[in-house]
């Protein structure tokens, strides 16, 4: 992935996030406050919206921005982790210009240690880390297979329908959050499936 190809995979998410928006909203209204879709939305449409005054910046320094735009504009307890798992890929990609696979294993592996420190959180919690998890497990496997890593999402998204969520307002629900999948899963399927898209273009 270059600089190009990363600037086409945000504008793609933001479009899709804000195609699911209401869906993304009514997921959380089960688990949550209901605002998933609206957080989504409001950040990555700030991130298309910034795409253009970044312009001349590095792949790395691009990811960062993205990071600290989604922290400040998702707001809530998904910015934080979706934005410290962008800030940790740009971090990684220090003077790369051309993320391959063993720069997409070490940023996504990066991203996912970053999701899990900051939400305090570990795979199986039945939040959006059990799609970045196994997302970044299928980049350890060499040179990646878009089709691979979009069903590494698609099943860390459903599993988390079977648990017991352990972080935030859903864990609120205990046992009765079982049978709910969690929003920020979803939104990171598409994040990925859209990755996907983008770079089978
Ligand atoms: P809020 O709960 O503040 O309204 P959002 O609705 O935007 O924020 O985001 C909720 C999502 O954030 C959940 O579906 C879950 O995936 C994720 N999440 C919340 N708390 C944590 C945590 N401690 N660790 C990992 N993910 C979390
Ligand atoms: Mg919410
Ligand atoms: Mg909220």
């Amino acid at each position: 992935m270059n600089v190009e190809q990363a600037k086409q995979w945000l504008r793609q998410t933001s479009a899709r996030l804000s195609e699911h928006k209401d869906e993304l909203s009514t997921l959380d209204h089960a688990l949550g406050d209901g605002d998933h879709g609206v957080n989504m939305h409001r950040g990555f449409q700030a991130v298309v919206e910034g795409l253009d005054e970044w312009e001349d910046l590095s792949l790395s320094s691009l990811m960062q921005k993205v990071g600290s735009t989604l922290v400040s504009k998702v707001g809530g307890a998904a910015g934080p982790l979706y934005g410290t798992a962008f800030m940790r890929m740009g971090a990684a990609w220090k003077g790369i210009e051309q993320v391959n696979g063993s720069a997409w294993s070490e940023g996504l592996s990066k991203a996912v240690e970053g999701i899990a420190q900051r939400g305090k959180t570990s795979t199986g919690d039945g939040t959006l880390l059990d799609v970045w998890s196994p997302v970044a497990e299928a980049f350890t496997e060499g040179e990646p297979s878009w089709d691979n890593i979009e069903s590494a999402a698609y099943k860390g998204m459903e599993a988390t329908e079977e648990m017991v969520v352990k972080k935030g307002r859903g864990a609120l629900l205990g046992e009765q959050s079982v049978g709910h999948i969690d929003p920020g899963a979803v939104s990171s399927y598409y994040l990925f499936q859209e990755l996907a898209n983008t770079m089978k273009a």
